[in-house]
């Protein structure tokens, strides 16, 4: 563990390139444990300055022994736009998104960002222009005000307070005993899961990142939070490149272009419109997930899925 002991704030600006929840990712705890794969290439240059423009060319890639996950993905995001990943399970949607913050490297082909190979940049720098927001919120036992804070170690008070009002949570903070100063977690206020995902949209609020990327809960909150929550991102992910690994259909509907991956392969890309004008396999994942929605079971998994 040792070389990974460090001031809180080092650990809490490496945790956040680290986030648990995003299917294969390592844990907090197993990070603290392990020496990362991935490092700086010699002469590994920043990037400053985003434009958002990513572009993957001919992406193989291969868990550890395993056998080969993505096998050939071809995809130019233009800055700005957002793009869902759907697609059965395991077809391979969160090890695309995983590729672009480089927990993995490729085998082969490239991910580039405004046109710069992705290994050709400081790890730091590149992470911190990529947010994350998923389900599974990681919140450490601090307070509101460090957990938002935690998007950006040197925010000021002012700025989270707006973060906080854009992820339309100032009313939830306000009726907490100590507001900003409330301790949250395991030892302190327990918060729902609407909230906390409210409070890791703060955090990006404030990160401000070009490049975002959305992992679409799989349980499901209320349909109102469900909404609101929504609504939230829509927002967050405005005038940002938008990466979602969708796990429904329904909430895809207004990406820019919706990419259906199947077997590590992207088989369709197009918007919903487009998509439906088709005969292919979003159509009829659509139809079949309406006709579930409409006639089936309580419970019942989405053909999606
Ligand atoms: P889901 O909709 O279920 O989240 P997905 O399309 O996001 O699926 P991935 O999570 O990208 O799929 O997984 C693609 C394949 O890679 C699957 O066969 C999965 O078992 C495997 N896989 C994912 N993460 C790891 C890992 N950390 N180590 C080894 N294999 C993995």
């Amino acid at each position: 563990v040792g070389v990974f002991f460090r001031p809180v704030e080092k650990i809490a600006a490496v945790l956040e390139t680290y986030p648990k929840g995003i299917a294969g990712f390592r844990r907090y705890t197993e990070f603290l444990d392990t020496a990362p794969e991935i490092a700086d290439a010699a002469g590994a240059v920043e990037l400053d300055g985003a434009r958002g423009a990513i572009a993957f060319r001919d992406v193989r890639f291969a868990y550890k022994d395993s056998r080969p996950v993505l096998k050939g993905i071809d995809l130019d995001i233009r800055p700005g736009e957002t793009v869902a990943f759907v697609g059965p399970s395991g077809a391979g949607k969160t090890t695309i998104c995983s590729l672009v913050p480089r927990f993995y490297d490729v085998d082969g082909g490239a991910i580039l960002i405004d046109a710069r190979d992705i290994r050709t940049l400081t790890l730091a720098s590149l992470r911190r222009h990529i947010g994350i927001v998923q389900q599974d919120v990681f919140l450490f036992g601090g307070t509101v005000r460090e957990n938002v804070a935690y998007g950006r170690l040197d925010a000021t008070e002012a700025e989270i307070v707006e973060a906080v009002e854009r992820a339309h949570l100032t009313e939830t903070v306000a009726a907490l005993p100590e507001g900003l100063d409330t301790v949250v977690g395991e030892r302190g206020v327990k918060l729902s899961g609407g909230q906390k995902q409210r409070l890791s949209i703060a955090r990006m609020f404030l990160k401000n990142p070009e490049i975002l990327i959305l992992d679409e809960a799989t349980s499901a909150l209320d349909t109102e939070t469900e909404r609101a929550i929504q609504a939230s991102l829509a927002e967050l992910a405005k005038g940002r490149t938008t990466l979602v690994i969708a796990h429904r259909l329904s909430t895809i509907r207004h990406a820019d272009r919706i990419a259906v991956v199947v077997d590590g392969r992207i088989a369709e890309i197009g918007s919903h419109a487009e998509l439906m004008a088709t005969s292919g396999a979003y159509r009829r994942l659509t139809e079949a997930q309406e006709r579930l929605h409409h006639g089936g079971e309580a419970g019942e998994r989405p053909a999606a899925e």
